[in-house]
Parts: C-alpha cells; structure tokens; sequence
C-alpha cells in the first residue's frame, strides 16, 4: 500500500467541475424575473443557435440526451424483433432507450486505442433484423463515420448518434451529430456544455423532428408549446402518447452563453489535454493518442490505461489514492456486458469483447473541463506522478 504522504490539495477537486459565468447567471435571473420558467423563447433561441453552430436543418431541445435518444429511436421506427448495434463502452442510457422502444442491443467490441466501436467487428453482427447503429463518439474522439456510413448504406441501416461527448467533435469537415438520421447530445452536469439536465436532438427530417417536438411534449400538437403565450391560450390536441421531456427556458438560459464561448471552453480544455501529454509521456501508462488531421476531439474525457501488470498497483489502490490526494476521478466506464441486469436478460459476456474488457478494468477519466485553474491539473499531475513514484520497487 501507498506509505501516508500529505495530499497534494485540501480542497476536494470536484471531477467535472462546469465553468459557469456571470453572463450565464444573469440569463437565468431574468428567466426567474420574467416569470416564464417553461419551454419559451430561450428555448427556441438555444434551438436555433445550436442548429446555427450545428449547421443542421433541425434541432429539438429536451430534458436530457437520455430522451433525446428514446424519442430518436422511437421516431426512427424501431421496435420489438429490431435489432440495434451499439458498442460495447457506453454509459447505460445508450442501451436503455433501445430497450425502451423494445427493440434489441447488439454491442460490438471496441479498438484499442479510440475506444469507440471497431468499425472492423460491425459487419460480423449485421443479422436480417438489424435495423440501425447507434454510434458512441467516445470521450470526445469520433467514430469512423466513414466506414459506418458505408456499412448503413450497404445494408439499408439508419445511423443515430450518441454526441454525449461530441459537441464539438468533427470528422472529415463535418460535425458530429450531423451524420446519422439523428444527432443526440446531453447537457448534464458533467458535459462539455452544462444546463443541470438537458439534451437535444438534432434531425434531417422535417417531419421526424416536428414528431420529435410533439412527442417531447406529451404526444399534444404543436402549438402547445405556445398554449400560454401572448397570443392568447390555444387549444391542444393529444396525437399520440407522449412524455414530458421538454426543455424549460431556465435550462435553455444556462446554455445559451455557454454555447457562444464554447470555443474558448474547447481551447482550454485542448490546453490541459496538451499539458497532461506532456507531463505523463513518459509514466508507464497508455495515454489517449492524438487526433490525426481532419480529426477534431471535442476533448470531453482525458482517460489513461492503469495496466496493473505493468505499474505493479490495482487500479482500485490508485482510484483510492486519486482521492486520498482529494482529486475526484471518474470510470468511463464499467462495460455494458458486465452490469448484472443486462447479463440475465441476454447472456452477455465480457470476454466475447476482449478490448472492452480491458478497458473496461483499466481506464480511468481524469479531470477535464474548462473550469479547472492552473493549479488544479497541477495537483492532478503532481499526484499522479507521485503515486506512481511510491509504488514500492519502481
Ligand atoms: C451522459 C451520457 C448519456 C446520457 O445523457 P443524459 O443527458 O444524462 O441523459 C448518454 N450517453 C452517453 C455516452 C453519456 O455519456
């Protein structure tokens, strides 16, 4: 075990720690002193500014990428006897909304160095059922649309996007959630972009998104969204069964200045990642690789490999001793195929995915976000290097 030294900090380093300005805090006041605190003009506004960063013909706000995703799938068609393909080194919400709809996850192994999907595993898993793929741009690195999109065309797939970490991802000049027939992103609490909960789709049909709209809302038509406006109240009609996932304007206020510096929160974030690969280049640890040209990293997680093999300490004594230094960490993730849920219903298997397994033992997120100073990734340098220099016979 790791002898007693100090911490590196006294003050616990929250992991994910937002970056919020008084800009921000003043559009939400306003939103509290105008008294309209639901779905309104600042939620239409942060629709059309992140269809405008987006360049994308439609984006819908909800409540979370969690109902972005369900009602995606939901408007995509899919449902019982459909089979979805997705990767294997997710968060749960990617596999739960497919089973919302009823359809069923098929995951695929991971490459060894994006950890998105293994473009060269997918075709294996295609079945006469298999009706889309659902794209998980891991931490920020995008898949190989190239290679998916050729595999959706060839065999008739619709591609829906999980951009949870991909706000700012491009690949090839083109943005993250622009290439599947829906792009889904999450303004949760630890996300590039932050509105407490939030989420929002992006659509290349105007008629999915405007069902998109009507089912985020309760399945009412419309001009519900306006029932208690200044044109007076308007009379709803149910159309189908709905849900209450609609964005309210406080949410929406949060994310409006958030977007227009979101530019400046990427910089920063690219500046800590740089500093990381330096400081770390030479500890034995896997560290992320470095986007290629035409690649942009949204940068959202900064993961390294805890091989305990190779540094002689089990990850869970570093996970351990990360907080002993009050530094909070992060697990992206514990695979899908080893939550017990999903292991009774299908059978799953970790080492049917033998990199995901892996991964799914070694990684570990440090902290990455734009709110950090320059003292903080101090510390989480100091005390990485640190635990690593007092493993006993290093
Ligand atoms: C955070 C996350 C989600 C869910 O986002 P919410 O806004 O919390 O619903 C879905 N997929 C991935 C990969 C995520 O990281």
């Amino acid at each position: 075990m790791n002898p007693p030294v100090p911490p590196v900090r006294d003050q616990f380093l929250v992991f994910g720690k937002p970056i919020l300005e008084e800009e921000d805090i003043q559009e939400v006041v306003e939103s509290l002193r105008s008294g309209w605190l639901g779905t309104g003009p600042k939620t239409t506004r942060f629709e059309n500014d992140f269809k405008a960063y987006k360049n994308a013909p439609h984006a819908i706000a909800v409540n979370s990428c969690t109902a972005a995703l369900h009602l995606s799938l939901l408007v995509a068609g899919l449902g019982p006897g459909d089979e979805v393909i997705t990767t294997a080194m997710t968060f749960c919400a990617t596999v739960n909304t497919i089973l919302y709809v009823g359809a069923t996850p098929v995951l695929v192994d991971i490459d060894p160095w994006t950890f998105n999907m293994d473009p060269d595993r997918i075709e294996a898993k295609i079945t006469p059922r298999t009706k889309a793929i659902v794209p998980v741009h891991y931490g920020g690195y995008p898949c190989d649309m190239d290679r998916i999109e050729a595999l959706a065309q060839k065999h008739g797939l619709m591609i829906i996007e999980d951009c949870a970490h991909a706000i700012e991802t491009e690949y090839h000049g083109r943005k993250a959630g622009t290439f599947g027939d829906f792009g889904c992103f999450s303004f949760y609490v630890t996300k590039n972009l932050v509105t407490g909960e939030g989420g929002m789709v992006l659509a290349k049909s105007a008629e999915q998104a405007a069902r998109i709209k009507t089912l985020a809302l309760h399945g009412m038509t419309h001009d519900a969204w306006k029932r208690f406006g200044t044109e007076g109240f308007k009379q709803y009609q149910v159309v189908e069964i709905g849900y209450k996932y609609n964005m309210m304007d406080i949410q929406a206020a949060l994310g409006i200045h958030q977007l227009r510096r979101i530019e400046r929160s990427w910089q920063r974030r690219r500046e800590i990642w740089n500093t990381y690969q330096q400081a770390f280049a030479s500890l034995p640890l896997q560290l992320p690789i470095e986007p290629p040209a035409g690649i942009r990293h949204a940068h959202h997680l900064y993961t390294i490999q805890w091989d305990e093999a190779r540094i002689g300490m089990p990850r869970s004594h570093f996970l351990d001793a990360m907080k002993a230094h009050n530094i909070g960490i992060s697990v992206h993730y514990l695979s899908i195929p080893e939550h017990p849920l999903y292991q009774e219903m299908f059978g799953w298997r970790v080492e049917d995915y033998p990199v995901t397994e892996r991964v799914s033992r070694q990684t570990v997120s440090l902290p990455m976000s734009a709110g950090l100073s320059d003292q903080d990734v101090a510390d989480v340098i100091a005390a990485v290097t640190g635990i690593i220099a007092g493993v006993p016979g290093r």
